[in-house]
């Protein structure tokens, strides 16, 4: 990809629907096709950061201190074990961030400010986001051109998503007219189930534009990786769902670059 920066929410504040698991691998599968990809972390679980390998009890320099303005962001940046993929990682300090923020000014738009030194340094950065709609999500979207949506495919997958178009609508009228909704990826299939297929179906139908063609499976595997601290495409490169993420990759690629003016 040519250009600046392409800054992605992964955002739903409905909890566990792989979120994370989508940040992690989407973005070692990005990096894998040559791409500078940039996670940060905005969850004080702080499960990104640990699914790359690091220790989120012994984080010195992490988003939250960025976003106060005590680090800068890009030396809170560090590298992980995949190649053209770089972390902020996140502390369970962060969780103050959501009371200690509202005092001070422009609060939505602390992580925009902060990210525009590292703006043409990575093609891509994702943004990991805590199931919550509170302060830190926002400034993900106020930061972001983009959001990616997981769903789980489970019965009242799509209950929580009304809140989550609200929220987008909002951020729109009075903080980032830009943002687009980039995605919405449907994740944990399970296809000896009839629900699996009949939740992809209702949400092809009502998002018919939005969803990606590839589905993320369930996979034993994807949620082992974490805690061996790797990426699916280096815990099991030949694994379903190693292969889907790539294919994500792949499909976001096209996407993004059909979108941008100068692909
Ligand atoms: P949270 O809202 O708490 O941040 P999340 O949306 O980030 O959660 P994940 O942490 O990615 O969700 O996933 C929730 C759980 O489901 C984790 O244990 C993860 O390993 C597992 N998981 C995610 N995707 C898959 C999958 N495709 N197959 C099997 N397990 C998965
Ligand atoms: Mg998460």
């Amino acid at each position: 990809m040519k250009g600046p920066t392409t800054v992605l929410a992964i955002a739903n504040q409905k909890g566990g629907v792989g979120k994370t698991t989508t940040a992690i691998n989407l973005g070692a599968a990005l990096a894998a096709r040559g791409q500078r990809v940039l996670l940060i972390d905005l969850d004080p679980q702080a499960n990104a950061t640990s699914g790359l390998g690091l220790n989120k009890g012994q984080i010195e320099r992490s988003v939250y201190e960025a976003l106060i303005g005590q680090v800068a962001l890009e030396r809170a940046i560090t590298g992980v074990n995949w190649d053209g993929l770089d972390l902020v990682p996140s502390a369970i300090r962060l969780a103050g961030a959501e009371i200690e923020m509202v005092g001070l000014m422009a609060r939505e738009q602390r992580l925009r400010r902060v990210l525009e030194p590292v703006q043409g340094r990575y093609d891509l950065v994702l943004i990991d986001c805590a199931p919550s709609l509170g302060i830190l999500t926002v400034n993900a979207l106020t930061a972001a051109h983009g959001i990616i949506i997981p769903i789980q495919c489970e019965y009242l997958a799509l209950e929580a998503l009304g809140h989550l178009l609200n929220t987008i609508a909002l951020i729109r009228d009075h903080l980032n007219p830009a943002l687009e909704i980039t995605g919405i990826v449907m994740t944990m299939f399970d296809a000896r189930t009839n629900l699996s297929q009949q939740v992809v179906d209702e949400v092809r139908t009502h998002f018919p534009r939005e969803i990606f063609q590839t589905i993320i499976p369930r996979s034993v595997r994807l949620s082992e990786a974490p805690s061996h601290g790797r990426p699916i495409l280096s815990y099991d490169p030949s694994s379903r769902g190693a292969v889907a993420y790539r294919h994500l990759a792949d499909e976001l690629l096209a996407r993004l670059g059909s979108r941008s003016p100068d692909a």
